[in-house]
C-alpha cells in the first residue's frame, strides 16, 4: 500500500500557509480571500501573491509555524505503516523550509519522504521568493496540481509487482482534489470532503491519524 498525505491542514492541524499569510501579509491575504474558490486564481498564484507580501525572516516565520501542532497519532501511524511494509509520502503544495522544521518539532523529522516546493524568506521588502517544482499543467483543473505526481507514484508501485497496489490519499483542501481523484481510497475532511460529495466520489471521514491507522488495519507490530 502507498499512502500519500497532504501536509498543510492534513498532517498539520491547520493550514500553515493561510495562517502565515494572514499574520505576515494581512493585506495581501485579505485581498485574495475567495479568489481560489471562485477559480479566478490558481493555488500557485494565490501562494505567490500572499508570500510576496511576507517580509519576515525564516526564523520569524518558524516561530509562528511551530505553534501549529501536528494531528494526533501521526508518529504512530508512520511506525505502523512502515512495520506493515507500506510506504508513506508527504505530497505538498507548500514549502519544504517550513514543513521540515514542523515535522522535526513534531518528533517525526526524517521519518517520511517529502515532496514540496522551496521558499526563501529574504526578510526584505522584496518578500519571499518561491521556487516551484516543475509540473505539467493538469488537463482536468488547468493547474500544476497533484494529479501528475500521484499518477506517477501509482504507476511506479504497479511496476513493482507482487506488493499490494492500493493507493491511499489523505487530504483536506482545494489542492488535493486531483490527487484524491486518482487514488483508490480517500480519507477526506473539510473542503475536500464537500467537493468529493459534489462529485459523487466515495470518501472516508477521519479526525486524527489514529482513525486512519485503524481504518487501514495498521498496528505498530503488524507484519501484514
Ligand atoms: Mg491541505
Ligand atoms: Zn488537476
Amino acid at each position: 500500500m502507498l499512502i500519500i498525505c497532504d501536509f498543510d491542514g492534513t498532517v498539520s492541524a491547520r493550514d500553515t500557509n493561510s495562517h502565515l499569510a494572514r499574520h505576515f501579509a494581512p493585506e495581501a491575504s485579505a485581498a485574495l480571500e475567495g479568489r481560489l474558490a471562485a477559480r479566478e486564481l490558481s493555488v500557485r498564484q494565490v501562494l505567490q501573491r500572499e508570500f510576496e507580501g511576507v517580509t519576515a525572516t525564516l526564523d520569524e516565520v518558524l516561530e509562528l509555524a511551530l505553534t501549529i501542532p501536528l494531528r494526533a497519532g501521526f508518529g504512530e501511524f508512520l511506525d505502523a505503516a512502515h512495520a506493515g511494509g507500506h510506504d508513506v509520502v508527504l505530497l505538498s503544495s507548500g514549502f519544504r523550509q517550513v514543513i521540515e522544521p514542523m515535522l522535526e518539532h513534531g518528533g517525526v523529522g526524517g521519518r517520511v519522504p517529502l515532496i514540496a516546493n522551496d521558499i526563501d524568506f529574504t526578510g526584505t521588502a522584496a518578500g519571499a521568493d518561491i521556487t516551484w517544482r516543475d509540473l505539467p499543467t493538469c488537463p482536468t483543473c488547468n493547474e500544476a496540481c497533484k494529479r501528475h505526481e500521484v499518477g506517477e507514484m501509482r504507476h511506479e508501485i504497479r511496476r513493482g509487482g507482487a506488493r499490494a497496489h492500493l493507493v491511499v490519499f489523505v487530504g483536506d483542501g482545494f489542492s488535493d482534489r486531483c490527487g484524491a481523484d486518482v487514488a483508490d481510497r480517500i480519507f477526506a475532511r473539510d473542503s475536500l470532503a464537500s467537493w468529493l460529495d459534489g462529485q459523487g466520489v466515495a470518501w472516508e471521514a477521519w479526525d486524527d491519524f489514529h482513525d486512519i491507522s485503524e481504518a487501514l488495519g495498521l498496528t505498530a507490530n503488524a507484519g501484514a
